[in-house]
């Protein structure tokens, strides 16, 4: 008998009283256009309740140190499971937790190292670079941090010229003194003419003492101390220790991070460094890309390390099978994408022997190639397998396609959606009659008649990562698709060459937009100002009025309509303004209307009614540009910490569509998209180049791929097996492209 989780009268943002019954240990997709309200229903109520129930069974007291948990908008949910969220979060950790450390496999080989190495260090000697093993010359961070010699001095200029840019060290500061009177150097000679010795003496002084005599003081006798070594000594040392904001600040303008000599980057001691298992190195094995450890392991098994190695291949062996075989141990885990930080998150739970748990996922997708679906449906099948609920958002057909139940959200987005549109098995999707139905089997074409160039950007010598060293030609003034596999090499392309090479370019990527908690699409576009000025006008009273720091405003909540329990962090737990229940401004202020809206009303609005709402020319193309590029959904009040990253590509293209003559460069603009948003984007991208724009989108949609006027494929594969360029040319040539993956893929998919 089929279990399930009901849901019954959910009204969480635009969820209009949504009732549903989701089978346990199956796999259930979420379906809908972007704003339709899957996340307000999957994470929001759904994730969001499962959690709260969970905080409740903990004690009095140790619920105490957990925030606490409003009940979602529901009128009930029950036959929850534990909620284990894995969304597209960066996986965390300063500059020691690499993917070694992150997924449990360098203990593995610490422990395969510490049995079978050449020289025996002996039993007992850890191997690890955060323990006994790490170098003593960066602690086992691999790196140091150093002085930046071009930021702190104008070797232009002299002692007197001012030549330390540092103002702690300036002209006649207490330690300018130091050097200037140590009689050791001409104060009048540009720091370029300094001979080795003298340069090397400014730096790191030396043990002598200098007499210091100031204006009107006795004369000290004072540490001739260099100015690097000082520098350290105020801030590099002392930022060990929680330094202040300010020591922070500094450190980061006046440093860079350089690869530690003593260890070579490798974090480890001298011993645990040289000793060998197959003739290679610990280091020389966190440095080969998964695929190649993947072979190696098998090597060196033996009956005494048997265990630890076939433990440590399985675990390689998921990681590989997540499309991730591009990939090194050593890599820190701070530089991954959100979309390999999701799939390493996947890999470690499948280890994990928890049942009946509920998995949640935000488009596990993303960043992947279509190549590597296949992988990721078998692992969200395995999950399932093993007796837990999966629920995954999903845009991608191929995933909705191997899902055993399908919601779909709609009909359409923020006030039209909100409702149920379907409900059941994919094969009833189909016909359903309902967008995601419409679009599920519908083929690809490949574009016909490609735009003509207008010019050609040149990449010369691209060299970066897995790069290797090609010359290539982009076309200018038409829709270029760069595609390749994960880790083929396309954002080391965009950011390593293309970038420092042209940096007119202006490149929209899906870092978050603002860190102001007030920044909403209205403060954002600029329209805030003038609705403020629009209701003083109409209803007589002072702008000020609407302001968030004025009188008008509800004094509770500052006009932001809700209270944040922890204003350090933008996802801290936002609850509704008991005061003005949500409306944000005082009782006199919500009376004025213009047209029957108050203030409040006005920030209520969605930005596809507002474009309706104000016609005004300050107003309405800024808005009218949110709805071009996919988001008339958001409410013009919506904080903007809500958004997603492909939300927040999409509104900082809405803040450029105007231009013309520019170089785009896109990351996967059709992230958080339903396929029948994709055709708006691809309308918009075709605005952009017929105004005189370029464009470059890095994507693994078809759609885009196949609608583009060139496509340059970078491949074969990711990695080692990657870096080069596969194929250039228009898409209907891509089809018949010998040796790519990403043609192969398109050729299945044309009609
Ligand atoms: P989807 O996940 O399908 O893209 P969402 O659930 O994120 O859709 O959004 C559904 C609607 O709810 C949209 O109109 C969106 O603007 C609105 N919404 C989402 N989050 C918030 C929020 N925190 N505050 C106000 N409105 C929100
Ligand atoms: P794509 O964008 O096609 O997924 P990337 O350009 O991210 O590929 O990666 C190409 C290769 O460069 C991969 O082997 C990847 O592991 C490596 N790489 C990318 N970024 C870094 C980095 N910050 N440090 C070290 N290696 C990197
Ligand atoms: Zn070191
Ligand atoms: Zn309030």
């Amino acid at each position: 008998m089929t279990e399930f989780i009901t849901v019954t009268g959910a009204r969480e943002n635009n969820l209009r009283d949504v009732s549903v019954r989701i089978p346990k240990r199956a796999i259930t997709a979420f379906v809908g256009v972007s704003g339709s309200g899957k996340s307000s229903l999957v994470f929001d109520t759904i994730a969001a309740e499962a959690q709260r129930q969970l905080n409740e069974t903990f004690s009095a007291f140790v619920r105490g140190f957990l925030p606490r948990l409003g009940q979602p908008d529901a009128d009930l949910i029950e036959n929850l499971s534990t909620a284990i969220v894995v969304d597209q979060k960066r996986l965390g950790g300063g500059s020691r937790s690499t993917l070694g450390t992150v997924t449990d496999i360098n203990p593995l080989l610490r422990l395969l190292f510490s049995r079978r190495s050449v020289p025996h260090v002996g039993p007992g000697y850890r191997f690890s670079f955060n323990e006994q093993g790490m170098c003593p010359g960066c602690n086992g961070i691999g790196r140091r941090v150093q002085l930046d010699h071009s930021v702190m001095f104008d070797m232009s200029r002299s002692l007197n010229g001012g030549g330390i840019l540092h103002r702690d060290f300036a002209v006649d500061s207490w330690y300018w003194h130091v050097w200037a009177q140590s009689g050791k150097f001409d104060n009048d000679k540009p720091f370029e003419r300094y001979t080795d010795a003298e340069w090397q003496l400014l730096l790191w002084g030396s043990d002598e003492k200098v007499e210091l005599a100031m204006a009107g003081k006795k004369a000290v006798k004072m540490e001739f101390e260099g100015v690097e070594a000082k520098f350290n000594r105020l801030y590099v040392n002392a930022a060990e220790e929680g330094a202040s904001d300010r020591k922070k600040e500094v450190l980061a303008r006046y440093t860079t991070s350089v690869r530690c000599a003593d260890c070579g980057g490798t974090r480890l001691a001298e011993e645990p460094r040289t000793a060998t298992v197959g003739g290679v190195t610990l280091p020389q094995v966190c440095a080969l890309d998964l695929a190649s450890l993947h072979a190696w392991l098998p090597t060196v098994r033996d009956r005494d390390v048997a265990p630890i190695v076939d433990e440590a291949t399985a675990r390689v062996g998921a990681l590989v099978d997540m499309g991730l075989a591009y990939l090194t141990l050593d890599r820190e885990t701070s530089t991954l994408s959100g979309g390999e930080s999701q799939r390493i998150k996947m890999v470690r739970h499948l280890g994990s022997s928890l049942v009946d748990v509920m998995y949640v996922f935000d488009e596990p997708t993303i960043g992947l190639h279509p190549r590597d679906v296949g992988r990721m449906n078998a692992l969200l099948h395995r999950l399932r397998d093993k007796g837990n609920t999966v629920l995954v958002v999903e845009h991608d057909t191929d995933v909705i396609t191997q899902a055993d139940h399908v919601v779909e959200l709609g009909p359409r987005a923020g006030t039209a959606g909100g409702t149920v549109v379907y409900e059941g098995d994919v094969a009833g999707l189909a016909g359903s009659g309902t967008l995601t139905g419409e679009f599920l089997h519908r083929p690809v074409r490949a574009k016909e008649s490609p735009r003509r160039p207008t010019g050609t950007l040149a990449l010369r010598d691209a060299t970066a990562n897995n790069l290797r060293g090609f010359d290539l030609d982009v076309p200018l003034g038409v829709l270029v698709a760069l595609t390749g596999v994960a880790g083929s090499g396309k954002s080391t392309l965009v950011r390593e060459v293309l970038v420092p090479q042209h940096p007119e370019a202006v490149v929209v990527d899906q870092s978050a937009v603002a860190t102001s908690i007030r920044s909403t699409p209205a403060t954002w576009t600029g329209v805030m100002d003038a609705i403020r000025k629009l209701y003083a006008k109409e209803t007589g009273v002072r702008p000020a009025l609407f302001s968030f720091n004025s009188a008008g405003a509800c004094p509770t909540c500052n006009g932001l309509g809700a209270v944040y329990s922890d204003l350090a962090y933008l996802d801290g737990v936002r609850s509704t303004c008991t005061d003005c229940g949500g409306r944000r401004y005082t009782e006199q202020v919500l009376a004025l209307t213009v047209r029957g809206k108050s203030i409040s009303d006005a920030l209520d609005m969605t930005a596809a009614d507002a474009v309706g709402f104000f016609t005004g020319r300050d107003i309405r193309p800024r808005l009218q540009a949110l709805v071009d590029v996919g988001l008339g959904y958001l409410t013009l009040g919506q904080p903007l910490s809500t958004l997603s990253g492909g939300e927040c590509q999409r509104l900082k293209l809405a803040s450029r569509l105007h231009e013309e003559g520019t170089l785009f460069v896109l990351d996967e603009p059709t992230t958080g998209l339903h396929m029948s948003d994709c055709g708006h984007l691809l309308t918009l991208l075709d605005r952009l180049v017929d105004g005189g724009s370029s464009v470059i989108v890095v994507e693994h949609n078809l759609d885009v791929i196949a609608h583009a006027d060139w496509v340059i494929d970078l491949g074969p594969d990711g990695g080692d097996g990657g870096g080069s360029v596969v194929f250039e040319g228009p898409p209907a040539e891509l089809v018949h492209a010998p040796g790519s993956f990403t043609g192969e893929h398109l050729a299945r998919h044309v009609g």
